[in-house]
C-alpha cells in the first residue's frame, strides 16, 4: 500500500508522459491546460484495460482530456445540479432533511473527464471536517451521512476511522454511506486495513461503487468486490450514462449484469449533468429514455438501476420516467409540495459517430 502524504493508493500512479504514451496520446499543451481544469492521475493497473490503438476506446474517452474542455460550451449549466443554495458549510451539502453529503476530500485515484465533483479545490484544513460534523449535530432528523468528495478512499484507513468515530456522535444518525470509485480505479486500495476501518464504524456502512463500463470489471476488481462482500458490507453501484462510453443497451446490460453477479446492487443510472467542457458525453432525455426502456427487457429486475436526473434547480433527483415533455425539449415534473420543476433539454444528437 502506497502513501503520498495523506493520500492512500494501492497501485502507483504513472508519470503523465508515460501515461500518455500508454494511452496512445500526447502529453501536449492542450492536455497541460485541461489538467488545470481537472487534474490527471493514472493508476498503472487501470490503464492496462485501455486500448491505445482505438481512438474511440470508451475508457480512453473518460481518461484523457479533449480540446472541447477548453472551449465555450453553450449547453452547459453553471450549477448543473443546483448545489449553490444547499451548502451548510464548505464541506457539507444538504438537499434533504434526513441526509447530507460530507465532502471529505477533493482528490481521486483517477479523474474522470465527465466529473463535476473533483474540481481541484482546497483540501479540508485540519479540524475543518470535525467542525462540519459538529455543525451537523445541530440538524434535527439527520439519519444518513454520505462520504463523498473526490473519492473518500484516498484517505488513509486511520483517518477514515477517526471520521467514523466523529459521526457516531451525531445523535440521530443511523447509517453512513461511502461513494467511491476506488475499487474500480485502484482495486488494491481495498486492503485488510480498509475492512478493519469499516468494522470500526459505530453505524452500518453502505458503499456505492461508481462503475462506468463492463470492461472495468476485470479480475482484480472482482477480487476487491468479493473481499468487501466477505467482510459483510453491502455494496450498491451508480453509473453515469455517457455518450460514446456506455450509451448502448448491450454495454449497459453487461455492466449491470456483471455488477449484480458480483453481489453489487445497481442503484442509480445518472443522466449526464450539464458540466462545462463535457458536451461530448451528453445525450438528450429522449435518447436516454429509449435506451432505458430497452434495457428493462435485457436485465433482471433487481439488476436494473433507477435512471435519474439531478435537477439543476437543486430539488434533487427524479426518475427520468416521471418527467413529462410539455413541448419539444421542455420537460417538467411535479415535486413534493406541489411545485413544478422544469428542465430544458439539449437537442438529440445520435447516432454516436465519434467525438
Ligand atoms: S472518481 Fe468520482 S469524484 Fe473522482 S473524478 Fe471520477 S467521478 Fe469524479
Amino acid at each position: 500500500m502506497r502513501r503520498e502524504s495523506s493520500f492512500m493508493s494501492g497501485s502507483p500512479a504513472l508519470p503523465l508522459e508515460e501515461a500518455a504514451r500508454r494511452l496512445g496520446v500526447s502529453w501536449d499543451a492542450m492536455a497541460r491546460r485541461a489538467a488545470r481544469r481537472l487534474p490527471l492521475r493514472f493508476p498503472e493497473e487501470y490503464l492496462e484495460i485501455v486500448d491505445p490503438e482505438d481512438p474511440e476506446d470508451p475508457l480512453r474517452r473518460i481518461a484523457w482530456p479533449h480540446p472541447e474542455e477548453l472551449e465555450a460550451d453553450p449547453e452547459a449549466v453553471p450549477d448543473p445540479v443546483g448545489e449553490g443554495g444547499r451548502r451548510l458549510h464548505r464541506l457539507v451539502l444538504q438537499k434533504y432533511a434526513d441526509r447530507a453529503l460530507l465532502l471529505v476530500t477533493e482528490r481521486c485515484h483517477f479523474y474522470c473527464r465527465f466529473c463535476f465533483r473533483a474540481d481541484g479545490g482546497r483540501e479540508p484544513a485540519p479540524g475543518e471536517l470535525a467542525e462540519a460534523i459538529a455543525l451537523l449535530a445541530k440538524r434535527p432528523g439527520l439519519r444518513e451521512l454520505i462520504f463523498s468528495g473526490g473519492d473518500p478512499l484516498v484517505l488513509p484507513n486511520a483517518r477514515l476511522e477517526e471520521l467514523f468515530a466523529l459521526c457516531g456522535e451525531l445523535p440521530e444518525l443511523e447509517t453512513l454511506r461511502i461513494h467511491t470509485r476506488a475499487p474500480i480505479h485502484d482495486p488494491a486500495r481495498v486492503d485488510d486495513g480498509l475492512l478493519t476501518a469499516l468494522e470500526s464504524a459505530p453505524l452500518p456502512v453502505w458503499t456505492v461503487v461508481h462503475a462506468t463500463h463492463p470492461r472495468e470489471l476485470r479480475a482484480s476488481v472482482l477480487g476487491a468486490l468479493a473481499k468487501w462482500r466477505r467482510g459483510g458490507f453491502p455494496l450498491m453501484s451508480q453509473s453515469v450514462l455517457l455518450r460514446g462510453v456506455n450509451d448502448d443497451v448491450g454495454t449497459l446490460a453487461a455492466l449491470f449484469r456483471g455488477l449484480y453477479r458480483e453481489g453489487v446492487k445497481p442503484y442509480y443510472l445518472h443522466h449526464p449533468d450539464r458540466i462545462a467542457g463535457t458536451a461530448r458525453f451528453r445525450l438528450s432525455l429522449t435518447e436516454g429514455l429509449a435506451l432505458y426502456r430497452a434495457l428493462r427487457e435485457s436485465v433482471p429486475g433487481p439488476a436494473l438501476p433507477r435512471y435519474v436526473l439531478d435537477l439543476p434547480d437543486g430539488t434533487g433527483k427524479v426518475p427520468v420516467e416521471s418527467l413529462v415533455e410539455e413541448e419539444p425539449g421542455l420537460w417538467s415534473v411535479l415535486r413534493p409540495g406541489g411545485r413544478r420543476s422544469v428542465y430544458r433539454d439539449i437537442a438529440p444528437r445520435h447516432p454516436y459517430t465519434g467525438s
